[in-house]
């Protein structure tokens, strides 16, 4: 065994983290000790670290069973890229590669092996993972996704069930099950059906504190809200619609308005599809729409926006795909664009299923989601409490804790509402009763003679909205039934009586749209933030040189750091969290180099400002460089005339547009270019310079960008 003077140290060296995340200290101090273990974490937990780690500590070969080919080569990868040496077998290797492989693993020089249930389990393998044990020692099984061995899960894969003549063939070797599965009857068929021996359960809380969660109305305006989101959004976004039309519609809306988007549903072909989820995954393209089909087995822990832009079917369903969001932990959203009109969809295909008892739980789990979307409590208590765990209060990070809806006393309202549809003797759903309320004049209204009604436009102070929001919220609150026939149509009971009576009064939460930006104000954030996307293209490119993921070489968290701190030599650089051994010396020096020449140009720039100490007051070095443009040099030419690099020049002219001195433009950024940009500006108004570059393409560069930013805040200002 190798020794680590402590855990965390062993963390650090591997992973480069400086601490555990809740739980798994505990968890793998208990593998160290050769228990059998049951893991249950939500989806970003960090579950792989629980097996990852021991198996650097442990003797022998730790083997990895995982029922996905695309998360093998993802981890694989990740460990590849901290020297930590770990191959996977599956299908897509020819004979030649397996067999090189085999031979490494028998040499002792493997330290994980991934490995699908279906070839672990065959003829062939059995006897090879026989020498392994006997030549090398297999320390530990760590079975990944292993809800997928319970009929009850979302996920059953029956090759998973033969798993458990693993624990016969080798008794003596401990057993790790791993699984974000929420629910207690997958939990114990998990350790029935694998075997497990007397293990330690660990279940993590499901809570994700950094996501935000919130609900928007659908209203006429969604594609705007959703484009301002994605705009807004600095990183991956995924956004789900119900069905292939409706990705395909959107994917369409979104490329004309100039997002990176792609699109991944059933109808695509296999080929089409891989190719997106890769170039999504390596951020070639931002955003993914997506149907459900999309999520299972994406690792990718940068995703910092999850919509839903049509209502989810059940909150598991959302719990698992708005999960998809900030799995590395820092703060991401989670939007779900809620109408009526799409329960309407849903309802209608509910009611085309013939088992009356699956039509039963589709409509009892609508309804939990329909309570979920209305519902005025923490989004987080609503959630946590349909996985039985309780949480009380206020989360702060959802829009009902952050933005209480205002309860109104809407007793009247109800009562006109009630009474209207008492007069409708009860036959009719809920638009024909807001058509009598507001004294609409159609053909319904005239055939029934419902414009005789006293009810008949008493309620034309209430838009149709309002209405509607009304109406729902009583059938939510039990003060109105609805028949489920397809019909929907409104039925009074006891309680509507009561409120008709003036018995019983009536509370309505009413929703606005509230608007809140991730990004906080802070100026430390805002100046770091052209460093970070010098970071980020580094970032990119050596992913690319590697066909790897941009996040396998460094997390976004770990970038962030970097432009915030902004260590000067190895040792600082080696302390950042996200910065293992392997890394320091793999990408150190360049990732230094790239804040070094960032540093000097700003220095330079800070250090003039602090000098003449008033911001309307120019520097001896901005004057230099305002002299030499006015002498009609570029930017590369002042440069090399002055001996400082092209950035500080245009950091200088910044700060010369700023302080309002005759810096002309047009003279280093060509007119049509300029306008392109200016008018880039005044649609997406002042918002991050990343977020401008990518609306605008790769063809214009981030200083230029910057310059025409300064001038139009320059004129916005007068
Ligand atoms: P899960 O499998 O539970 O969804 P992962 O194992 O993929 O989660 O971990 C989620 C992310 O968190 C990964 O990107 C991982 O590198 C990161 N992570 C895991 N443990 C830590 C830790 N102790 N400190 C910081 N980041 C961590
Ligand atoms: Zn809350």
């Amino acid at each position: 065994m190798l020794q680590y003077p402590n855990l965390e140290q062993a963390l650090k060296y591997h992973f480069g983290y400086d601490n555990f995340r809740p739980g798994q200290r505990q968890i793998i101090e208990d593998a160290l000790q050769n228990r059998d273990l049951l893991v249950v974490m939500p989806t970003g937990g960090g579950k792989s670290l629980c097996f990852q780690l021991p198996a650097l500590i442990k003797k022998g070969l730790t083997v990895v069973v995982s029922p996905l080919i695309a998360l093998m080569q993802d981890q694989v990868e990740a460990l590849r890229n901290n020297n930590i040496s770990a191959t996977f077998l599956n299908s897509s290797l020819n004979p030649y590669q397996v067999r090189s492989r085999e031979e490494a693993i028998l040499n002792g020089k493997v330290r994980l092996l991934y490995v699908a249930p279906e070839r672990l389990m065959s003829e062939r393998f059995l006897p090879f993972l026989d020498l392994v044990h006997h030549q090398v020692g297999i320390s530990t099984f760590a079975i990944d996704e292993a809800h997928c061995v319970s009929e009850w899960g979302h996920d059953f894969r029956p090759e998973y069930r033969q798993l458990r003549s693993l624990r016969s063939r080798y008794p003596n070797v401990p057993t790790i099950a791993l699984t974000a599965t929420a629910t207690e009857r997958v939990r114990s068929d998990i350790i029935q059906q694998i075997g497990l021996k007397q293990p330690s359960i660990h279940i993590a809380s499901f809570n994700r504190q950094n996501l935000y969660y919130e609900v928007r109305p659908k209203t006429k305006y969604a594609y705007a809200e959703l484009l301002e989101l994605i705009r807004e959004t600095e990183g991956a976004v995924i956004v789900y619609c119900l069905t292939r039309k409706k990705v395909d519609e959107l994917t369409f809306k979104l490329q004309n308005d100039k997002v990176s988007v792609l699109p991944y549903h059933a109808g695509l072909t296999d080929e089409e599809r891989s190719n997106n989820q890769t170039r999504f995954i390596r951020d070639d393209a931002r955003v993914m729409v997506a149907t459900i089909a999309f999520g299972m087995g994406i690792n990718k822990p940068d995703v910092r926006l999850v919509i839903h832009f049509d209502i989810p079917r059940n909150l598991e369903s959302y719990y698992q795909e708005s999960g998809r969001a900030g799995r590395d932990g820092e703060s991401s959203r989670c939007t779900i664009f809620f109408s009526f009109g799409d329960i309407k969809t849903i309802e209608w295909s509910i009611n085309q299923k013939t088992d009356a008892q699956e039509q039963l739980i589709a409509k009892q789990q609508l309804r939990q989601m329909i309570d979920y979307a209305e519902g005025t409590d923490c989004r987080r208590t609503i959630q946590l409490g349909y996985f039985g765990e309780r949480f009380i209060g206020n989360c702060h990070n959802c829009d009902n804790c952050r933005y209480p809806k205002p309860v109104e006393d809407w007793t009247i309202e109800a009562m006109k509402f009630l009474s209207c549809v008492a007069r409708c003797k009860e036959r009719f759903g809920m638009l024909h009763i807001i058509d009598v309320l507001r004294g609409a004049k159609n053909q319904k209204i005239t055939q029934y003679e419902h414009d005789k009604l006293s009810t008949y436009g008493i309620g034309k102070d209430k838009s149709v909205d309002e209405w509607r929001m009304l109406g729902r919220s009583l059938l939510h609150q039990g003060l109105l039934e609805q028949t489920s026939d397809g019909y929907s149509v409104l039925k009074l009971n006891a309680h509507s009586w009561e409120v008709m009576r003036r018995q019983r009064k009536v509370e309505i939460a009413i929703s606005k749209t509230a608007k809140v930006t991730l990004i906080e104000d802070n100026p430390k954030v805002a100046e770091s933030e052209e460093l970070l996307y010098k970071l980020r293209s580094l970032r990119k490119q050596l992913a690319d040189e590697q066909s790897v993921p941009p996040y396998v070489i460094f997390h976004d968290s770990t970038l962030k750091l970097m432009a915030q701190v902004q260590p000067k030599t190895l040792v600082e650089f080696g302390k950042l969290s996200g910065v293992g051994s392997h890394k320091l010396a793999q990408y150190g020096e360049k990732f230094l180099a790239e804040i070094r020449a960032y540093r000097d140009a700003k220095s330079s720039v800070n250090a003039d400002v602090d000098m003449t100490s008033s911001l309307s007051l120019i520097s001896g070095t901005e004057l230099q460089t305002l002299q030499l443009h006015q002498q009609g040099l570029s930017v590369a030419e002042i440069a090399k005339h002055r001996k400082i690099s092209p950035s500080t020049v245009v950091g200088h002219l910044a700060k010369l547009i700023e302080k309002n001195q005759p810096v002309d433009l047009n003279q280093i950024v060509p007119l049509e270019r300029h306008q392109k940009i200016w008018q880039v500006l005044e649609v997406l108004g002042d918002i991050p310079l990343t977020p401008l570059k990518e609306q605008l393409g790769t063809a214009y560069s981030f200083d230029e960008i910057r310059l025409v930013k300064e001038k139009w805040r320059r004129e916005r200002r007068k």
